[in-house]
């Protein structure tokens, strides 16, 4: 049935699934001077429910005209949510038809047609079915996220993929392999890794890009060895500039990786943001998910970070984990609020096909979906009373409850990084393993997209074909 919603063919008129015991049909539909209608017929083994839909703002002259063949498929895919809600009694999902990962997206192209705010929080709920809530949740992370996307076209960021963690969590589809069976890579990656960085480096300044974001992630960066992370950070500064009203952000996802060392060496290398991840703050949910820490390390780590100065924390929670309740969610968040991060990262819980969970996820206790929205709902609030305002914005597939992951800074310390991967309207250069390069058209927005490989070993066997591929890349852009 999903299927059928995001794959229909507007040519063809009639859609049917006789072989799960109903026919779905889309009657008729039209679209002339005076609007567009079509009308659509469900018929159950006991029931047959019409849904008909007109639309006079499909003409709206703002739209170009090459535009019009997808305005006709998302009213019809629309029709198809509408009828398709009441055959089934359920509730439709928050974000009705846009399935894409950056509902933002849809905020900025209707504004760069001249659209107005309110316009286009009215279409958001008319045309694609979100519910008002969601409709004004873009609406406001879009005109946070506005002032960081006019950066100049020299402006690129870069990522840097370490993909190691001191255990792999059962939820995560992340590069990420464990040390204890793949540390031994470790010495390896780094060399190659310090090679295509000062490679990228070189061909940064030829072609004149400045970097405005440095990013490293993974995996947990923090999990390497002192001295192997000393050296990365000290080979970090030297290669890429940052200005001083730049980020530069390192992730420490997992807790039990940061020391009062670690947190010297971040704050020596000039990092400006670190990133702790308790995803929730109960030891019991901690062990089922495969964490391999509790919440009294999260508090020492947050401890360290702040001993050492680090301007800006980020924590990310996840919402939906098995278990736990609304009540579980809010005593996270409170325990949350006495760290008091400058930023937070609300995800809602997502297994994908590289998750351990993939297999078996059956067997957890999930919470509903309502119970799930409900711990959003809570985070909002309770990040609003922390004096945060939602800043990002985005959406996975297999998401629980058909909900989102959102972002919350107090104002002045949003991560332009996040903002940039989320619209991408900047170039960022991702290096080390599971590193995406995305290459925006500076004329055009067009994205060119290089991944490096996820495994060390592979990343290492390569490292020669990844960084001749990346240099001519950027220099055939930018030259
Ligand atoms: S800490 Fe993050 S990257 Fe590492 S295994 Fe867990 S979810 Fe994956």
């Amino acid at each position: 049935m999903r299927n059928m919603l995001l794959t229909f063919d507007p040519q063809a008129q009639i859609t049917a699934d006789a072989e799960q015991g109903f026919v779905f049909e889309v009657l008729t539909f039209e679209h002339g001077e005076r609007g567009f209608s079509a009308i659509g017929r469900f018929s159950g083994s006991d029931s047959v429910l019409e849904e008909r839909l007109i639309d006079c703002e499909i003409g709206d002259p703002r739209y170009p005209e090459a535009d019009l063949d997808r305005r006709i498929r998302e009213r019809i895919r629309l029709l198809c949510l509408r009828l398709m809600t009441r055959a089934t009694g359920q509730t439709a999902s928050p974000w009705g038809i846009l399935t894409g990962i950056r509902p933002t997206k849809m905020y900025f192209y209707l504004s760069a047609l001249g659209f107005s705010a309110d316009e286009i929080r009215e279409r958001l709920v008319a045309v694609y079915g979100l519910t008002p809530a969601k409709a004004d949740l873009v609406r406001a992370v879009a005109q946070v996220e506005k002032p960081f996307l006019n950066n100049p076209a020299d402006q690129v960021g870069i990522y840097i993929g370490i993909p190691f963690c001191p255990t792999r969590c059962h939820y995560c589809s992340f590069a990420s392999y464990p040390l204890s069976t793949h540390g031994h890579h470790v010495p390896r990656f780094l060399e190659a890794l310090a090679r295509e960085i000062q490679a990228v480096s070189a061909c940064l300044q030829s072609t004149g890009l400045k970097v405005n974001c440095l990013y490293v992630g993974g995996g947990t960066p923090t999990a390497l060895p002192d001295d192997a992370f000393e050296s990365l950070m000290h080979l970090l500064p030297q290669s890429f500039r940052i200005p001083a009203q730049g980020e530069f952000t390192i992730e420490a996802g997992r807790p039990d990786t940061i020391s009062p060392r670690k947190a010297m060496i971040i704050k020596a290398a000039g990092a400006n943001r670190v990133s702790v991840n308790p995803q929730t703050m109960h030891d019991k949910t901690l062990a089922i998910i495969g964490r391999g820490h509790t919440a009294a390390e999260v508090c020492r780590a947050v401890e360290c970070i702040r001993a050492a100065g680090i301007a800006t924390l980020n924590m990310d929670l996840i919402a939906g984990l098995p278990g736990e309740t609304r009540d579980d969610m809010a005593q996270t968040l409170a325990a949350i609020q006495k760290l008091a991060p400058e930023n937070l990262t609300v995800h809602t819980l997502a297994i994908k096909r590289a998750a351990q969970w993939r297999h078996n996820l059956a067997d957890y206790d999930l919470p509903s979906a309502d119970e799930t929205a409900a711990m959003v709902e809570l985070a909002a609030q309770v990040a609003s009373r922390m004096g945060m305002h939602p800043y990002y914005l985005y959406r996975q597939r297999f998401i629980l409850a058909n909900l989102e992951n959102l972002g919350f800074s107090l104002p002045g310390n949003e991560s332009p990084y996040n903002i940039q991967m989320i619209e991408e309207r900047q170039t960022v250069v991702g290096l080390g393993g599971g590193g995406v390069t995305r290459l925006v058209r500076p004329e055009s927005g067009k994205i060119e997209r290089l991944f490096n490989p996820k495994c060390p070993a592979t990343y290492v066997s390569r490292i020669e074909e990844i960084i001749s591929g990346k240099v001519k890349s950027i220099e055939s852009l930018f030259h």
